[in-house]
């Protein structure tokens, strides 16, 4: 039996978002019933952005592990890019991160999604 997060999209497709600027979460209810909450540090470390991941082997900015401001954590703003992804403003003016719904969902911070990472780590690779 293929389980939720193989049988189709619907892991992939959010039926609610909601940013709560007060308790500094992020929070998405996926279409197959799973819930995922990122705080906005760890979403703010997630930033896909090329200054922040880097690009054609250089290093980004995240990999100089720097000290994170208040204003760099903080949503200011968060819009809907296509039916894909979402783009955080950040306090800081900050704003070229494109966050697809499959990074969100593979990156989930709950128990259950960080032990499914633990047994398959798409790292792995990288150190043969
Ligand atoms: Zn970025
Ligand atoms: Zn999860």
């Amino acid at each position: 039996m293929p389980s939720s997060y193989t049988a189709g999209n619907e892991y992939l497709t959010p039926s609610r978002i909601h940013a709560d600027r007060a308790a500094a979460t992020l929070d998405i209810d996926w279409s197959d019933g799973h819930q995922t909450r990122y705080d906005f540090v760890t979403l703010r470390w997630l930033c896909p952005c090329a200054f922040c991941r880097g690009e054609a082997g250089m290093p980004g900015w995240l990999d100089s592990k720097p000290t994170l401001t208040e204003a760099q954590t903080t949503l200011t703003d968060l819009e809907l890019v296509g039916q894909y992804a979402v783009a955080p403003t950040w306090a800081d003016g900050h704003h070229t991160g494109y966050y697809t719904f499959q990074r969100l969902r593979e990156e989930c911070p709950c128990p259950e999604d960080a032990a499914r990472r633990a047994t398959t780590p798409h790292a792995a690779h990288r150190l043969g």
